[in-house]
């Protein structure tokens, strides 16, 4: 790797004029070198660049990938080709670069920190939406925060990110970090008193354009830890979601930013007591219906409007077991009918139960949901699901169930 391509002589660079030198067509589309570049190939954990290429006559070709296609040679994929020769102009995706910039540099400088700190070393590290790190040891999250302190600290020193392509011998006297024993020239990326690196990726020229760096999470993971985290922009961007969405809670719960946590307990714990009193209630009120109801034909049969479909279940269990009838059939208005993922255009839906001790319900369950255009199963005993017909036929379908059964 010589380092000399014009990403890595000006990584500030935003627009380019390059000569065209080869042009060949692939499966994902053309592959152009060109004779120099500003387009970042993917490589060191650091995605390639995006943005535009622009030819002579003016049309804008988005660059779909950059890889790097052999040791000195870096290929632009593109839509469409572009003649030998012709002079074009790159434009890569700013914003897109100088996050990567930040993101990368915040990384170097957290694992620099739990290198000197606890002797770890980073053994896996991905950019996308977040940062992840694979760190070789276990850190604690009071620990991580500790990191992060200190990583800030480095951010507003506004030190110098010094890029170094030092000797072999001068390799040999100098501690830094590398994900692999390295050979011939090395760059190291040296940021003052936190870090020293091997890498090919690009940097920030002064930590404080890092700007902020946050930790978002810390999992165990393969023996050590995996840590999230987000640099520069990102931060901001993850600081105004979090704002937003406590925000939105304290204003819906009427609190102080300050009380959410404490106002979020109090309504779990309210509403978890006013389920166990919901539950007190249906169950005399399932006791009530077991009495009330009767049975016809050896069939109970009742629409519960104000059940949902866990309390239905719990009525239709109880009214077996009562005895009263040999099935007992309990239906609910389904909430929202939805058949197949979709709408269904205001067709009419009932959830069911049906529970029984004198016929199979599994073998009864295909006949009914096929002649009341339903859905579900379940065991011999207990069938569920949803009746997608009006109440006249599902009552007239229940009622001659036994008849069903015989015939099939
Ligand atoms: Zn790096």
């Amino acid at each position: 790797m010589e380092f000399k391509e014009a990403f890595y002589k000006d990584p500030y660079s935003t627009e380019h004029d390059a000569k065209a030198i080869s042009c060949i067509p692939g499966k994902k589309g053309y592959e152009v070198i060109l004779n120099d570049t500003i387009f970042y190939p993917e490589g060191g954990g650091q995605p390639s660049d995006r943005g535009f290429l622009i030819l002579p006559g003016g049309e804008r070709l988005e660059v779909i990938d950059v890889k790097r296609s052999g040791e000195d040679t870096v290929s632009l994929l593109l839509p469409a080709p572009v003649p030998e020769g012709a002079e074009v102009y790159e434009e890569i995706d700013w914003d897109f670069r100088f996050s990567l910039m930040q993101n990368h540099s915040g990384e170097h400088i957290v694992s620099g920190l739990i290198h000197s700190e606890f002797g770890y070393e980073n053994v896996g590290f991905h950019m996308s939406d977040v940062i992840t790190i694979d760190i070789s040891g276990e850190l604690n999250w009071e620990q991580a925060m500790d990191i992060e302190r200190k990583a800030n600290a480095v951010v507003w020193k506004n030190c110098l990110v010094n890029i170094m392509f030092p000797s072999e011998e001068d390799l040999n006297s100098l501690e830094y970090r590398s994900k692999k024993e390295l050979s011939g020239k090395v760059r190291l990326i040296n940021i003052e008193g936190a870090d020293s690196c091997a890498c090919c990726g690009l940097h920030v020229k002064h930590t404080g354009e890092i700007g902020l760096i946050k930790i978002l999470s810390l999992i165990r993971y393969k023996g050590g830890v995996r840590l999230e985290m987000v640099c520069g922009k990102k931060a901001l961007y993850d600081y105004e979601n979090k704002q937003d969405s406590v925000t939105e809670i304290k204003n819906l719960l009427s609190v102080k930013p300050d009380e959410v946590t404490d106002a979020v307990r109090h309504v779990i714990k309210e509403s978890a007591e006013k389920s166990a009193r919901i539950a007190g209630l249906n169950s005399r009120y399932f006791d009530m219906r077991v009495q009330e109801l009767k049975s016809e034909n050896d069939i109970i049969f009742t629409v519960e409007n104000e059940l949902d479909g866990i309390e239905i279940r719990k009525l239709c269990d109880r009214l077996n077991k009562s005895g009263k009838a040999g099935t007992s059939v309990v239906l609910a208005p389904a909430p929202s009918v939805k058949k197949d993922g979709g709408e269904t255009g205001g067709e009419t839906g009932y959830l069911y139960v049906i529970a029984s001790t004198r016929i199979d319900l599994k073998a009864a369950a295909k006949t009914l949901n096929e002649q009341l255009n339903g859905r579900g199963g379940g065991s011999k005993e207990m069938i569920q699901g949803t009746f997608f017909s009006d109440l006249g036929k599902i009552r007239e379908a229940v009622q001659s169930l036994s008849a069903i059964i015989s015939a099939t």
